[in-house]
């Protein structure tokens, strides 16, 4: 497969197309951004490690039965993934109270939440991804209902494999955003990524933050945060 011109370059993500119908590759940068843009900076090695381990995820949640768009690694950086429209929602999974959500409820963060909490936010950085309800999405059509059914009924299923798989590596899985996409067939299928950038990641023994947090705060070592996911995941 040949990869041709670029399409798209995101914060931390570029995005070519390529010679075959349908399939884009997807490419990893270091860059790391925070606050909508306004904390610019690097983490080295982070897209080899971001790209391995969303590939890792994604193929076990497909074993699960969970449609995503993986297709095939290429390379440290570079995956092919089918080419999708991205439905302009972020999806954030909630299970226990950490970052904007402690600070909206006025909650420490680390207190486990009685249930699982599904929030929606429009994407769009000009706008700083607002968070919106489901009247917001049926209104402005982002997604139908049933559209919208199906996401959140994949994004409780994802938590709890997530979940569980984590737990055994001593990893406890405290939020994460998700994004979906709709292929030229009309299927809805999980895209962009799953990472140390989009989760909130706390060892489940020391409470240690392995995750962007570190960068975001300032914390110091997340290099070393991103490669201990890495290795407790691949084992590499
Ligand atoms: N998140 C993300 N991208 C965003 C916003 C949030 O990946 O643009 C992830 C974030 O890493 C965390 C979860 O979604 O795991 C919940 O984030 P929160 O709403 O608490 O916002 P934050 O405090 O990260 O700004």
């Amino acid at each position: 497969m040949k990869k041709l011109e670029q399409i798209y370059e995101g914060k931390a993500k570029k995005v070519f197309e390529t010679d075959v119908y349908d399939f884009v590759i997807v490419d990893y940068k270091d860059d790391a951004t925070a606050f909508n843009g306004e904390k610019k900076g690097t983490i080295n090695e982070k897209g080899i490690i971001n790209n391995k381990v969303t590939n890792h995820l994604m193929k076990m949640l497909e074993k699960k039965g969970i449609p995503t768009h993986f297709v095939e690694e290429i390379s440290d950086r570079e995956t092919i993934v089918k080419k999708v429209d991205i439905i302009p929602l972020e999806v954030i999974v909630r299970n226990i109270i950490a970052g904007s959500l402690a600070k909206r409820v006025g909650r420490p963060e680390g207190e486990k939440l009685s249930r699982t909490i599904l929030e929606f936010c429009y994407k769009d950085d000009d706008l700083g991804d607002p968070m919106v309800n489901q009247y917001h999405i049926f209104a402005m059509k982002w997604a139908t209902e049933n559209e919208l059914e199906l996401i959140s009924d994949y994004s409780l299923k994802i938590n709890k494999y997530l979940t569980e798989y984590l737990k055994d590596l001593n990893i406890e899985l405290i939020d994460f955003k998700l994004e979906f996409g709709k292929t030229s067939d009309g299927v809805i299928v999980l895209a962009d990524e799953i990472s140390p950038d989009t989760c909130r990641f706390w060892d489940s023994v020391t409470g240690e933050k392995l995750d962007k947090d570190r960068f975001r705060r300032d914390l110091g070592g997340e290099e070393d945060a991103y490669k201990e996911i890495m290795k407790r995941l691949l084992g590499e």
